[in-house]
């Protein structure tokens, strides 16, 4: 049969049909422990009680009526978001690329109030951003941007984890607005750079006058032992995007505000006809509100531990494993070879994973996940990795 969808995506033959948990069901009712929640989207895991009735019963009243008129569940996440994460304001979208957007146009703003003609944002070696024009002319991957240039201008790039090529670039651009940073980089292969590297980045735009602005995207929501990551850092950025596990599934992407970033935006400045609606606020807000009545986020730290040490152990022999690394339950294992191939006998053997940057194994399964899921993982993934690496 010919798919009429445009094949941008090399999807692997398998089909899912239900969910509950970690745990995904396929047409034929094989059962599969996901160890990648739709890409670090499912937090609460599949069909999560909180997230059913909230969307069932929101449905049942009212789906959308744009941001023309007041919208009181949009405010009561917002409350929320604000009350998680100690920023001042939100403007709410549909989409993770989306909400980087809306800082992109925050900087490019800030800069010109202060009479910088060109505003310019530094962005990273190896990051992330989204597939937009300017979310992807943000994007350290060269293969992401083939073939759609011209590139949007006003990006100047460093390599990661690196706060002297930062300095270097402020001492000599005076067109630097922002710095675009994720706490930890997922598709870039699960980097997790120095422990004090966010506050170092925090300093600078303090003496720069220049906006912090933290792609919380995939790192947000739990995933990383805290709400958000920047929160291991005792700081507070002026900008913090976030999306994928913000609604569990259902499509909704935020941009944080604080300190200088909150009072860019006047009326007119950026609309969503979606953003915001709520359906999506329904989803958002028993998310947090899960979060928030629960040790999950405190589960995701220890899990990872747990998670990370028990591969340890297992691999510790194994000469193609390079490094083991975690924060929460962003996990990366990376191997001295391509390892592509260890996703299609993962599904296999009934486990979904990932690989990034061709040699990063990265997991980032559920909050949810239990200790029987984590032995399973931990001896399934354990075995692959010895078998492919003989
Ligand atoms: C997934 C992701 C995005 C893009 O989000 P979309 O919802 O796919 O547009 C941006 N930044 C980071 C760090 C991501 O992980």
């Amino acid at each position: 049969m010919t798919s009429h969808i445009m094949p941008t995506y090399a999807r692997l033959a398998v089909t899912f049909e239900k969910g509950e948990g970690a745990w995904l069901w396929d047409d034929k009712n094989q059962r599969y422990l996901d160890a990648l929640s739709g890409i670090a989207v499912c937090n609460l895991g599949h069909a999560h009680p909180a997230v059913h009735t909230a969307i069932c019963e929101q449905s049942a009243k009212l789906l959308h009526t744009s941001n023309l008129y007041q919208i009181k569940s949009q405010e009561k996440l917002a409350d929320k978001l604000i009350e998680m994460s100690g920023m001042t304001n939100v403007f709410f979208s549909n989409s993770g690329a989306e909400a980087n957007e809306v800082a992109i146009k925050l900087a490019r703003k800030f800069g010109h109030s202060k009479g910088i003609e060109k505003p310019a944002i530094i962005v990273m070696d190896k990051s992330f951003h989204g597939r937009t024009l300017a979310t992807l002319s943000a994007t350290g991957n060269a293969k992401i941007q083939h073939g759609f240039e011209p590139l949007v201008e006003g990006f100047v790039r460093v390599p990661y984890n690196d706060i002297s090529a930062i300095k270097t670039v402020l001492s000599e651009n005076k067109s630097i607005t922002a710095i675009l940073v994720e706490p930890v980089q997922g598709e870039g292969g699960v980097n997790i750079p120095a422990s004090d590297y966010l506050n170092q980045i925090r300093t600078l735009c303090d003496e720069y006058d220049i906006l912090m602005m933290l792609d919380e995207i995939q790192t947000g929501i739990g995933r990383t032992g805290k709400f958000l990551a920047f929160q291991h850092n005792n700081i507070l950025p002026d900008v913090c995007t976030l999306a994928k596990a913000l609604g569990n599934g259902v499509p909704i992407g935020a941009c944080l505000a604080s300190g200088k970033a909150a009072d860019i935006f006047t009326a007119g400045n950026h609309g969503s006809t979606f953003g915001g609606n709520p359906l999506a606020c329904s989803a958002g807000l028993a998310v947090l509100n899960t979060l928030s009545e629960s040790d999950l986020i405190t589960q995701a730290a220890e899990k990872g531990d747990v998670i990370c040490a028990a591969f340890k152990e297992k691999l510790q022999t194994n000469s193609h494993v390079l490094n083991i690394r975690h924060l929460g339950l962003m996990i990366g294992i990376e191997l001295d070879i391509t390892c592509t191939e260890l996703v299609g006998k993962a599904l296999n053997t009934g486990l979904l994973i990932n690989i990034t940057q061709d040699k990063v194994i990265r997991l980032l399964p559920p909050l949810v996940i239990d200790n029987d899921q984590i032995t399973q993982l931990v001896d399934t993934l354990s075995t692959l990795i010895q078998e492919y690496t003989q």
